[in-house]
């Protein structure tokens, strides 16, 4: 009997050993995780597409429906959990500190994963934690939660006097109502380097709180566009935030790729899925965490099962087809995900970054500054801003397509197959 043994019960470690043990029952799993109780609390946008390619198993695909659009990362947890448990895998509290002690402990084990997050320390240990990274953006995540429902406002008719109004460009992410009645909302407000340094011991473990003292600390221009932004969605949507909910965190968006998702150590194989593996901003890790999951399961199966696979290759118009371990497939494919996910953070980024330089262009044409009342903006101010905005961004877009990748459509095109094949 084959045993596989996995560091991390998140998502994505989750989803990836319920589909390897769907593909094989006989395989014995074990998931070590540090916490008894999953510690993010946040809500995830899933797409539909990162469910295709999963294994088919009906109760499973019952479950994913359930499971896609807007959603708390605890529901997905319990119902991931629950689901693993019903199929035998066992999943234990342990930290993991050594890796080396780790393939001690279990000499048995024919694959150890590792899934534990961005912060991995299979990564470190096994893979030394040689991986690329970029600074991005720097972001202050206003989180807040509202009594009843909420919804983002709209950009075509109600955004347009918050963004002229403040000092930054905010992007909004508004959960669904909970069982407790409340909506966890999430604002994005996209900030300079000073402005963050003010904010950046701020974390999601110890934010900063709606208070004065709090408030001293921050920039100045910052605690006035979060200003703005509750007080616009409370006059437009009627938002009622919940006392003492509101919470600011400073928080660096990076991409990073691990150069190895796999590696032999200790006489054993080791892999990374998920966090662990590489991660972009803009709500799309975890997507792409489950998008990776639904090849490694079928990869560790072949490999288990001792399969080979062939590769296409080709030299001065010489072609043949080469055996490869399915391991490395899953390899090739994660680094070609990975590459395609960070030309388009990339891509985003840039647009953020002229959207926002716009919006302030408009705020000086429109004689908005800090420091007035920031009272209605007129309609002509609205067509100035949005006109000036979509130029810029589809110019600089344009740009940084060619800047970013001398060929976008072949590694596009190439990536779309892998991804949704
Ligand atoms: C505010 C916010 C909003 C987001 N929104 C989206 C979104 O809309 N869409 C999207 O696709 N992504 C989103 N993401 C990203 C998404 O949450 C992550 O990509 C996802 O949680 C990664 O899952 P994972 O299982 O790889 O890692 P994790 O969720 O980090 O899980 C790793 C697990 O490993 C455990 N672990 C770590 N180290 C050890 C150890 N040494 N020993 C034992 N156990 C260990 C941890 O306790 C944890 O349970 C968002 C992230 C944030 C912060």
């Amino acid at each position: 009997m084959s045993k596989v043994v996995m560091v991390g019960a998140g998502p994505v470690g989750l989803y990836t050993a319920i589909q390897l043990k769907l593909y094989d029952p006989s395989i014995k799993i074990q998931i070590l995780e540090k916490y008894a109780q999953y510690q993010r609390k946040h809500v995830v946008k899933i797409d539909k597409a990162s469910f295709k390619d999963s294994h088919p198993d009906p109760k499973f695909q019952a479950l994913l429906q359930s499971l896609e659009g807007t959603v708390p990362t605890q529901k997905i947890e319990e119902s991931l959990k629950e689901f693993a448990c019903t199929l035998g895998i066992e999943i234990k509290n342990e930290t993991i500190a050594s890796c080396e002690e780790l393939a001690k402990n279990h000499p048995d084990a024919d694959l150890f994963i590792g899934a534990d997050g961005a912060h991995s320390i299979v990564r470190k240990e096994i893979f030394e934690d040689k991986k690329s990274k970029q600074n991005l953006q720097y972001v202050a995540e206003v989180k807040y939660e509202v009594q009843g429902t909420s919804r983002p406002l709209s950009l075509w008719s109600e955004a347009y006097d918050p963004l002229l109004k403040s000092n930054h460009l905010v992007v909004e992410h508004v959960g669904k109502k909970q069982e407790n009645d409340k909506t966890c909302v999430s604002l994005r407000v996209f900030l300079d380097k000073n402005a963050f340094q003010t904010i950046k011991s701020a974390n999601f473990k110890n934010p900063y709180q709606w208070t004065s003292t709090d408030k001293q600390k921050m920039d100045s221009q910052l605690v006035q566009t979060i200003e703005v932004w509750l007080k616009e969605r409370e006059k437009i949507l009627g938002d009622k935030i919940v006392d003492g909910s509101i919470k600011i965190s400073g928080v660096k968006l990076n991409v990073y790729q691990s150069d190895e998702v796999v590696l032999e150590k200790h006489n054993k194989t080791w892999a990374l899925v998920g966090d662990a593996a590489f991660g972009v901003p803009y709500f799309r890790s975890l997507n792409n965490g489950l998008v990776c999951a639904n090849v490694l399961a079928k990869k560790i199966y072949s490999t288990l099962h001792n399969e080979q696979e062939t590769v296409n290759k080709s030299f001065l118009g010489i072609k043949w087809q080469q055996k490869v371990s399915p391991l490395q497939k899953y390899s090739e494919k994660v680094k070609e995900i990975a590459q395609y996910e960070s030309f388009i953070a990339k891509l985003k980024a840039t647009g953020l970054g002229v959207l926002g330089k716009h919006l302030a262009y408009a705020r000086k044409a429109l004689f908005i500054d800090s420091t007035q009342d920031r009272n209605e903006v007129s309609v002509g101010g609205r067509l100035l801003m949005f006109g000036m905005a979509a130029a810029g961004v589809g110019y600089m877009m344009h740009k940084a397509i060619n800047a970013n990748n001398p060929e976008p459509k072949k590694v596009k095109n190439n990536v779309r197959r892998t991804v949704y094949k």
